[in-house]
């Protein structure tokens, strides 16, 4: 079977974010033998698409445009929609981010298309790409295929294996002009918060700390193990109703979903909306001084004790390797 794939490369922080290469990932095992077509959208994009070629994208459609500098609906809209309407693909693919789950049924509408979101994992069967995603929180998964018409899908970050970077392919990087006018929408600034280290949906690693952190400065320790683990700080709605830490911090069914290798729970219950943003973690270890807290019914490691004396050691052990 041989399909014509759309994938869009979403740029961060002047870099390409994995989840783009997690979708050239997928693409490859929804083509079957056809073509794997990137789209990049914003002002200077042109520069990453040799990378997306890497990646395995056979060509890549830039459009660039000054007002395509921030992100907005009707300005991605109207850009992928012209590159949708020039290349006639059967298949989508963007990521499952903040990005991903605003603009994917914007599109999916205005193209009258179905649309799988949240995908895990993608297999194909028959001849035709089947998407796994979590339904229920987590609880349960479903497979979806689309038989007939467009498929469009949004993959899930740090799920689908990205295909290995060869830097000797090469492929056609070509612009398509689009008229990027009365924009309903105009960014005029954008105020960022400083973010300590690693992306939290893309991190490997995640030091997560809940209610029994106790407060701001009971993160320090946690802040300090993810440092030396290379990962990223999280935390549960407890914690952050708590004024332990931000918002922008919070994992589960209300925050944020996250699949990172390894998964450290401090002082966090285990409360059914935090699993649904944690529970598909690689490896979780949970840390809390009550040993029927529900997080250890998920743990593949458990630590009965306290935080407080345990991440120190874990600290020291892990800075000496
Ligand atoms: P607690 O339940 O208070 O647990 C604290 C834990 O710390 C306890 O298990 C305790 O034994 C342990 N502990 C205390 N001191 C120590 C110590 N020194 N060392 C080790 N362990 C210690 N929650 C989320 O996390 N994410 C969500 O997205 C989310 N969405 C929600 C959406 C809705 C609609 C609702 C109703 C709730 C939502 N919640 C969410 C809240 C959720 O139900 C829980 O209230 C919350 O997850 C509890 O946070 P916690 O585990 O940090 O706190």
């Amino acid at each position: 079977m041989a399909r014509k794939v759309l994938i869009l490369g979403e740029i961060r922080n002047s870099s390409l974010r994995n989840v783009s290469f997690e979708a050239i990932g997928a693409a490859r095992i929804a083509a079957g033998e056809g073509e794997i077509v990137g789209v990049l959208i914003g002002d200077h994009v042109q520069l990453f698409g040799n990378e997306l070629i890497q990646y395995g994208a056979d060509r890549v459609v830039t459009v660039e445009d000054d007002k395509l500098k921030q992100y907005t609906s009707d300005g991605f809209s109207k850009a992928l929609l012209a590159v949708i309407n020039q290349e006639n693909p059967e298949v989508i693919i963007i990521g499952h981010t903040s990005l991903g789950k605003d603009l994917s049924p914007r599109i999916a509408s205005k193209l009258d298309s179905g649309l799988i979101s949240d995908v895990t994992s993608i297999e194909e069967i028959d001849g035709n790409p089947v998407f796994t995603r979590p339904i229920y929180s987590g609880k349960a998964f479903e497979r979806k295929v689309i038989t007939d018409g467009l498929v469009f899908a949004t993959i899930r970050p740090n799920n689908i294996e990205p295909l290995v970077k060869d830097e000797a392919r090469s492929g056609e990087i070509s612009s398509l002009s689009v008229d990027i006018r009365d924009l309903r929408t105009i960014v005029k600034n954008v105020v960022r918060k400083a973010s300590e280290g690693v992306d939290l949906t893309e991190a490997n690693v995640i030091v997560a700390g809940g209610r029994g952190v106790k407060s701001k400065e009971g993160f320090e320790p946690l802040k300090e193990l993810a440092k030396v683990l290379g990962g990223a700080v999280g935390a549960s709605r407890g914690a952050c109703d708590a004024d332990y830490c931000d918002y922008s911090l919070q994992i589960g069914q209300t925050g944020k979903v996250v699949t990172p290798e390894l998964y450290i729970a401090c002082g966090i219950s285990g409360a059914i909306q935090h699993l649904a943003g944690m529970s598909n973690s690689k490896v979780i270890v949970a840390i809390n001084k009550d040993p029927e807290a529900n997080i250890f019914q998920v743990a593949d490691y458990g630590i009965v004790g306290d935080l407080f004396e345990v991440v120190p050691m874990l600290i020291e052990e892990f800075a000496a390797v």
